[in-house]
Parts: structure tokens; sequence; C-alpha cells
């Protein structure tokens, strides 16, 4: 048995079958195989699986667009099946001992790369095709990780770093928990981790080898610890550990129905977080008042190269404001930019994204994308109680010019005769110390605020989040902090608005008191840190 050390991301117990991922469309390698048999064998049966693939599509599009354009997967397929290709690829296998992947690459690069167009195996003009063909073959070979999670049992998967991008893409029921070499707690990817509830270690350096992939490995969220190969005593003793959650969360259970109010009878809100159109069954089997912060980002995220359009974002907003009923939905505008990027909206190369083109500031320089996402959220608001938060302000200006774009997308929607909230409130993220000074500004422009911690927290203490070499310095509880919400708390009262913590710091037992006693209005947490909070604040006095 071999035992890791990492930093503990997401709570639970994960026991299964180690997988690394393999990112797509990563640099292919040069490596010299001893088995070659197998790898000839590999490589038949990637090829067998490609031409069924181009079966499916030939089919498939046959049906939606007439066999005449279908025709291009049949050709396709005739690609594959040409001898002098698979006599070519296996040669390279057997006589030079190199892997699939690389011998398919030589191999497709000299086609492409033949003038010859008398010996060429597919017509001219079909290049496009060829790689298309060898891409296919690639993907099959390298099983990607979507793949996987389409047809495997469920599984751990290990990664030097996950990208926010990917983890949101993660399907809860395959993928059983994660291990990284790097990362932070505080990244994107581990809030996604928490909220959608797998349990993960992060950080755990150049100890995750590579040679772990295919063995059993148990995770450890509670400890941050991980187990390859793990002893009877340990599977044991970890077995045991995850029927104890089993339990707790049971225990749990019984609070749910219950209020969030302290012993002496001071009462909070308690609302969920989330991140997709998946987690919104997880807040309504939570018992959450709400959801206290959707992070719109990600349905960006989870698109490909293609922007969400108006219907696809309703649909998605307004599944979750139906799901709540008569509860909150609170819908913070993209926050894109910085370690969230997404491949439908190019910010161009910068040099420090994270204090670069980032939420409020890309919504207002693409009016035309942020417009498209107002629209859609205000078309939602008729569907149960929808409001609209900001991310990133740090001026007045770009409250006044977010709210005239808002205005310009109901007058929009009321000549075209849509149903829409007239009232929908408005709030603004604390996410920057700018905005805890002009907090008292702010108040009297929007109705409500979220204290967004894990920003303000890099950007007050000016550490970055995602930096894993600033663990020790990074002072979650730093004093200057704790001032500043004090200060937000106070000065949103003041103007007679509420205030809630949206960051991770809300979920954080140790300050739940401190919380109260400034008077904060809403904590809102991952889903299913929802009753535990609402254990904790019961039992205050
Ligand atoms: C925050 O900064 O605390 C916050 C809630 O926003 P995000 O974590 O998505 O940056
Ligand atoms: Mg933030």
């Amino acid at each position: 048995m071999i035992t890791l050390t990492g930093k503990k991301v997401s709570e639970g117990i994960a026991i299964g079958k180690l997988t690394f991922y393999k990112r797509e469309g990563k640099e292919i390698r040069r490596i010299y195989v001893k088995d070659v048999e197998k790898e000839v064998q590999r490589f038949q049966k990637a090829r067998q699986k490609a031409i069924q693939e181009l079966k499916v599509l030939y089919d498939t599009a046959a049906k939606e667009v007439g066999d005449a354009n279908a025709a291009i997967f049949e050709m396709q397929q005739t690609i594959l099946e040409e001898q002098t290709l698979v006599d070519r690829v296996n040669s390279i296998i057997v006589e030079d001992k190199l892997n699939a992947e690389y011998a398919i690459q030589t191999v497709i690069s000299e086609y492409l790369s033949n003038e010859d167009t008398e010996n060429k195996i597919y017509t001219p003009g079909h290049d496009v095709d060829v790689k298309d063909v060898a891409n296919r073959l690639l993907r099959v070979l390298s099983r990607s990780w979507k793949d996987k999670m389409l047809m495997d049992e469920p599984f751990v998967m290990a990664a030097g770093e996950l990208y926010p991008s990917e983890a949101v893409q993660l399907d809860k029921n395959k993928v059983l928990g994660f291990v990284t070499r790097y990362g932070t707690i505080n990244s994107h990817t581990a809030v996604l981790a928490r909220t959608k509830g797998i349990p993960s270690v992060i950080g755990l350096g150049e100890a995750l080898k590579k040679d772990y992939d295919g063995k059993m490995i148990v995770v450890d969220g509670y400890e941050g610890k991980v187990y390859i190969e793990p002893d009877y005593t340990t599977l044991t003793k970890m077995k045991q550990k995850q029927d104890t959650n089993v339990t707790h969360v049971k225990n749990l259970e019984r609070l749910k129905g219950k209020e969030n109010i302290t012993q002496s009878g001071q009462r909070i809100d308690i609302c969920a977080n989330i991140g997709t159109r998946e987690d919104i069954e997880n807040v309504i089997r939570s018992d959450a008042g709400g959801i206290g912060l959707f992070r719109s980002e990600f349905l960006y995220m989870e698109n490909g190269p293609k922007l969400p359009t108006e219907e696809q974002q309703f649909q998605v907003y307004k599944l979750a404001a139906e799901s709540m009923g008569v509860k909150k939905v609170v819908i913070r505008t993209a926050d894109l930019g910085g370690e969230k990027q997404a491949d439908c909206l190019d910010v161009g190369h910068e040099s420090n994204p994270t204090m670069g083109m980032r939420g409020i500031r890309i919504s207002l320089e693409k009016e035309e994308v942020f417009k498209t996402q107002l629209r859609a959220i205000l078309r939602a608001s008729v569907y149960g109680n929808v409001s609209i938060m900001f991310p990133m302000i740090t001026a007045i200006e770009e409250v006044t010019r977010a709210k005239l774009l808002l205005e310009t997308a109901k007058r929009e929607l009321k000549a075209e005769k849509t149903a829409f909230d007239e009232d929908i409130q408005i709030g603004v993220m604390i996410e920057t110390p700018a905005a805890v000074m002009i907090s008292g500004e702010l108040a009297r422009e929007v109705d409500f605020f979220s204290i967004g911690t894990n920003d303000l927290t890099q950007f007050t203490l000016g550490m970055d989040r995602t930096n894993d070499k600033l663990g020790k310095f990074y002072n979650s509880h730093h004093s200057a902090l704790i001032k500043m919400i004090r200060i937000v708390a106070n000065n949103v009262h003041l103007e007679g608005k509420k205030i809630s913590i949206c960051g991770d710091l809300a979920a954080d037992l140790d300050l739940t008191e401190t919380f109260i006693q400034m008077g904060i209005d809403e904590l809102s947490v991952t889903p299913n840190q929802v009753l535990a909070l609402r254990k904790k604040i019961r039992e205050i006095q």
C-alpha cells in the first residue's frame, strides 16, 4: 500500500479504480513499446471501433441530411479500410517498435505531404477527411475521458492539474473522486468539486505517479490522504468511514424543515451555490432557502466553442426558477475570465488574467453577449423569484452601465410583448477592496449584496488564490478580511439593504458565530454544506 498526502478539497471517501485523465489535443509522444503484438492489437481495435462509429454517423446523417451528404462518412470508412494504410502503420509499430498513436500520426503526415496524386489512397481535395479520420483514431486510442464518462464503470480520476472548464463537465455518477498533482483549495476547480460533492485531494505532487493508473485507490477527502492499493485494514477502515458519513448525513436530514435560528433566537438564511443545471436537484434535496449564487459562467464554459444562446440559457434559468418556487434564485451574470476561460469567448492573451478582463468588465465590453444573458434571465424571471447579480464590481459606473443595458433588454422584451418581472431585484458582488470601500454608495444603487470572500481574500492579501506555493501565507481568517466584511455589513444595513456571503468562507463553521454577530443576513454554501451549517447555527447560544 502506498500512502500519499495532499490538500483536502472536498469531503467524502471515494473507492475505485484510478484512471489518469488524458487531455484532448495533447501532443503525440514517440514511445518505444516492448510488446509490439499488443500494440498492433490496440491499433486494430481502435480502427474497428472508428469504422463502427463512422457507420453510425453515416446512418444518422443519411436520415437527417440525405445519402449524398452522408457519403463523406462512407468515404472516411474506406480510408480506414485501406490495406496500404494498415500495413504501413503496422510496420512502424513492429519494425520501429513504436506506439500506435505515433505510427498513425506519421503515416497520416506522409499521406498529406504526398504530392503523387496518382498513388493517393484517397480522392485529392479530401485532406480534411484524412485528418478527421486520424483524429478519430487517436481519440479512440486515447479513450478520451469524456468517452469514459459515457461508457465505463465509475472511476477515480487522476490528473496533473484539472482546469475549471474540465471540472465542470465531471459527471458525479462516473467520477467517484479525483486527485491531482497540483492546484489549490481556493481555485474554481476546488469550488466545483465541493459544489458537486465529489471527494477530492489535490497537491499530491510528483508522488502521484502515472504507474498507478488502473490501480485500486481510496481518496480520503476528510484527511487529504490517498491510499494506492490499500491493505485490508485500511480498506475496511475507509469503508467504515464511508458508512459513518452516510449515518452522519442521515442524522443531518432530521434538520430538514427546521429553522436556521440560534438558541437566543437570532435568524440567518442559508442558501446554496450552484454552477450547472445538474446542481439544481442537489439544492432541492439540501433544503436550502434558495439559490444564493448561480455561477452562470459555467454554462458558457461547458458549451464548447459556441456561445450559449438566449433560449439555451433561458431554459436553464427557468428550470432553476420553477424548481425553487417562491424561494429566491440569484443569477450572477457570467464571471468569465481569470482561470474561468471559455472556448466560446476569447479575451486574448493577458499576462495577468486574474486581474484582467473578468466578470462585469467582459460583459460591458461585449454588450451583445451580455444583453443576450440579461434577456434570458429576464424571461425566466416570471417563473419564480429571480434576481440578477453583477460580479467583480469596482466602481459605481460599472453598475450604472450594467443597469442601462438591463433597461435596454427590458425595453426590447416589452416591444416583443414578452413577459418579465418589471421589478427584478439587482445585486452586486463584493469581491474587491474597491467595492468594500464604496459599499455605502453602491447600496444606494442596488437592492442587495453578496460578499465573494474567495476573490476578496486574494485581492485583499494580494495573493493568487490558485498559486499552490502560497498555502502557508494564504490566511483566509486574516483580520483585514473580517474587518472588511464588517464594514460592508454596516454600510449596507445603514441603507436598509441585505447582505449575504457566498464565498467559501460562508461554510467555515469557525466563523458562523462571528457572521451572525455582524448581522449577516444570509450564508450561501454548497448544497451538501447546508444542513451542517444549520446544525451549527442551532447550537450557537
Ligand atoms: C468569490 O469570489 O468568493 C465567489 C463566490 O466567486 P467565485 O468563487 O466564483 O470567484
Ligand atoms: Mg469571485
